[in-house]
């Protein structure tokens, strides 16, 4: 099976999205998904994931103004039986008075799909994720992950234009969840599937997504790759959502970022950003860098001085809160030498300048 005729790019003009109670779930967006592209949708608890998701399948309107596409075809006010949608959620929303076979067919037999058809389909989709010893089996006789692999061939066998899914990992343990994402996102790539996939979890969104949108109070704040979200993050809500940042503010002096009683050289890559005025000398900034990214150096190489205060060790790495006086009470710094450090112990740090993230001091988000 290949579903890249069937898959089509996804684009939303200005859609926003107003409860009947007056909860704005969804500011005005704009956003274009292009066909065969998996776009994570990640954020925090109430900010907007799934009202997206469900304005895009049709379970939902968006409010007058707003325009959903798929291709060229417009699907602001058209139905979910009629958008080709292929739905799976968290709770695999599976027939429980039915075999996986009939689970899977249910969809071609509703659209009156033959018998002889409905058949090679099924089979070809039980190969697919390795179900054929479980054809006949009941839902209540299959494990979470069978369970769920079940539900994505029922959703994706109707070769559907858009394939939505909403934290469909989210009730399997932590190793299974790993392997089914992996699965997943091969799958789809093979298949060519157009595919929004909704997430809370940081890793989930960095293994499947080609892009990520960040959302935070029903807007989109941040879209791109994973290393771009990891690596340059344009808040500090975006920063703190996905991996560990550590925060320090200082203050712009010539070619030097002064902190309280301490100064490091301000990286050569931003001089043009004083020059141009993007960040204006004696402005305060805020700098970023990420635990992997502090080196700790011994000697004349060291731009800060700091103090350990806990040193912890995670198999790969060890993880020192290090005190960095005037600069920050603790700045994690992750150490991959087999390397013990002392509590107290006192150490040189250096963060490489193409490894510190910049912003003007801005009203924080977080
Ligand atoms: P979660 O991760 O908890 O599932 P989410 O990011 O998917 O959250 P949504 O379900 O899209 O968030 O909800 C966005 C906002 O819209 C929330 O403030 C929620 O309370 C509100 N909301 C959702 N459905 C309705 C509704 N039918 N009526 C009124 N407000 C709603």
């Amino acid at each position: 099976m290949n579903n890249a005729q069937a898959s089509v790019a996804i684009t939303l003009k200005h859609v926003q999205k107003t409860f009947a109670d007056g909860t704005v779930a969804l500011k005005p967006q704009n956003l274009h998904i292009e066909k065969g592209e998996i776009l994570v949708l990640l954020g925090p608890s109430g900010c907007g994931k799934t009202t997206t998701l469900r304005l895009i399948a049709g379970l939902e309107f968006c409010d007058p103004g707003g325009q959903i596409l798929f291709g060229d075809r417009d699907v602001t006010n058209i139905a979910i039986e009629q958008r080709r949608v292929g739905m799976v959620f968290q709770s695999y929303a599976l027939f429980p008075n039915m075999n996986v076979s009939e689970n899977i067919g249910y969809g071609l037999r509703v659209r009156g799909e033959s018998k002889a058809l409905r058949a090679q389909k099924i089979e070809e989709m039980l190969a697919l994720f390795d179900l054929q010893p479980y054809a006949h089996r009941h839902i209540d006789q299959l494990s979470g992950g069978q369970r769920q692999r079940v539900a994505l061939a029922r959703a994706i066998v109707t070769e559907p234009e858009v394939l939505l899914l909403d934290e469909p990992l989210s009730a399997l343990d932590a190793f299974l969840k790993k392997r089914l994402r992996t699965d997943i996102n091969a799958l789809l790539k093979r298949l060519g599937i157009t595919a929004v996939y909704v997430t809370h979890d940081q890793e989930e969104a960095m293994a499947m997504g080609d892009r990520i949108a960040v959302l935070d109070h029903g807007e989109i704040v941040q879209i791109g790759s994973a290393q771009d979200i990891y690596h340059a993050p344009n808040s500090a809500f975006v920063a703190n959502f996905i991996g560990h940042m550590n925060h320090f503010s200082g203050r712009l002096n010539g070619r030097h970022l002064h902190f309280d009683q301490q100064s490091m050289p301000l990286p050569e890559s931003l001089w043009p950003a004083v020059r141009e005025g993007v960040l204006s000398d004696g402005a305060p900034v805020q700098c970023m860098a990420r635990p992997e990214d502090i080196r700790i150096i011994d000697g004349a190489e060291a731009t800060l001085q700091g103090r350990v205060t806990q040193s912890v060790f995670l198999g790969d790495r060890t993880r020192l809160l290090v005190e960095v006086a005037g600069v920050a009470d603790c700045i994690y710094v992750d150490c991959f030498e087999r390397r013990v450090y002392q509590q107290g112990e006192t150490v040189g740090l250096a963060i490489p300048p193409s490894r510190l993230v910049m912003l003007p001091m801005l009203s924080d988000r977080s």
